[in-house]
């Protein structure tokens, strides 16, 4: 029998720490639980909304109007084994870096660059978690879902997910239509690729390693990334705020001799370039600003961090400064990464 909460502090729920209350709360953790779930939310005709560590959402300040339920079934499986790769299916509830770690110590590569990002495996495919130049979408064989309106569980499989920059089906399409129970995931036994990062490079540079191992490769991430990232257990934010801009080139060039700023760029192919928002951010002198409640961090500014007692007029008037600087000395409008609920 699941326990369901009523009125619950959303605060307590997600790393932003913004928000009023869930109207229903419940945890589940095993697969069963899921169908008295359904039944509740039938009989109070409410819906049903998916959190997993509420690493990637900010909520309003309200009553958010549906049963929320947490996630947390653990399971860890392999399902095949060959000379080459090993494929793991793994529980949407498992912690994510937990699960990064544990395939570094069995030696698979695939995601050691995505090491230190907090949350979930079951939220990984939804916005096509990426890092340093890896991406989920690159190793994910399939994702096992529950559609609670049918009751039936259906498997996607890669080419399925419409994976894209931040982005899968289960953004768009798929959005809040199933309940991610497990992602399978093939990671390789052969030769891995160090990320061609300067922080990263300087790092082995710096402690005289050559050949990093991929427990070297987690632990530059994880040493480097908390250099730029703060720590949502004491400083809540929910990571990277906006999402790099891709333009044209032509676009990119115009821009360039518009605005005479020396842009960096990625080159992503396609005749397009990925621009860092946080440069965009900085170069309109709002790394470090101070907006009272809610702060651009001084490290980088590409995240926002709750002072403590932010609501969700604070975080969406700063969006909203950032957006409307950008796009006045740009022409670029910058978009979410987190999603607005
Ligand atoms: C300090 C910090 C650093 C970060 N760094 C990165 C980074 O480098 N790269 C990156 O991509 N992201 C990053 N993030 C964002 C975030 O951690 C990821 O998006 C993460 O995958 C979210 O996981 P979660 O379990 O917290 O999901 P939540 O925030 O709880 O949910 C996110 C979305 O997924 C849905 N969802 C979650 N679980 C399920 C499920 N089982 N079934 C169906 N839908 C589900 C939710 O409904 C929601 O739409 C960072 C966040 C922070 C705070």
């Amino acid at each position: 029998m699941i326990k369901i909460d009523e009125y619950v502090d959303i605060r307590n729920h997600c790393t932003l720490k913004i928000g009023g209350q869930f109207r229903y709360f419940t945890v589940v953790e095993t697969q069963s639980d899921i169908q008295e779930v359904i039944n509740f939310a039938k009989e109070k005709n409410i819906k049903i909304f998916i959190l997993g560590g509420g690493s990637n959402l900010v909520f309003s300040s309200t009553i958010v109007d549906a049963l929320v339920v947490k996630i947390q079934i653990k399971s860890f499986e392999i399902i095949n084994d060959t000379d080459e790769y090993t494929d793991i299916k793994v529980g949407a509830g498992e912690n994510w870096d937990a699960f990064v770690g544990r395939t570094v110590d069995m030696n698979l590569s695939g995601i050691e660059a995505l090491s230190a990002i907090p949350g979930t495996v079951g939220a990984t495919p939804v916005q096509n978690v990426g890092a340093y130049g890896q991406e989920v979408k690159d190793t994910i064989v399939s994702v096992e879902v529950l559609d609670p309106e049918a009751g039936s569980i259906k498997t996607f499989l890669n080419s399925e997910c419409e994976f894209a920059y931040r982005d899968s089906i289960f953004k768009n399409n798929a959005k809040n239509k199933y309940i991610i129970l497990s992602v399978t995931f093939r990671l390789s036994k052969g030769e891995h690729k160090v990320p061609d990062y300067p922080g990263v490079k300087n790092y082995f540079q710096d402690k005289g390693i050559i050949n990093p191992t991929l427990l070297d490769i987690r632990k530059a991430i994880i040493v480097i990334r908390s250099t730029k990232l703060p720590n949502p257990v004491e400083i809540p934010n929910v990571g990277s705020f906006f999402k790099n801009p891709i333009v044209t080139t032509q676009v990119f060039y115009s821009l360039i001799s518009s605005t005479g700023e020396k842009v960096p760029f990625f080159d992503v192919g396609g005749d397009k370039v990925k621009i860092p928002a946080g440069w965009l951010i900085e170069s309109v002198g709002f790394k470090g600003k101070d907006f009272g409640e809610i702060s651009v961090y001084q490290n980088n500014a590409l995240v926002l961090v709750n002072n403590g007692q932010a609501t969700f007029a604070d975080i969406e008037f700063v969006r909203n400064q950032i957006i409307r600087a950008v796009k006045d000395k740009f022409g670029i409008t910058l978009e979410t990464e987190p999603e607005f609920v």
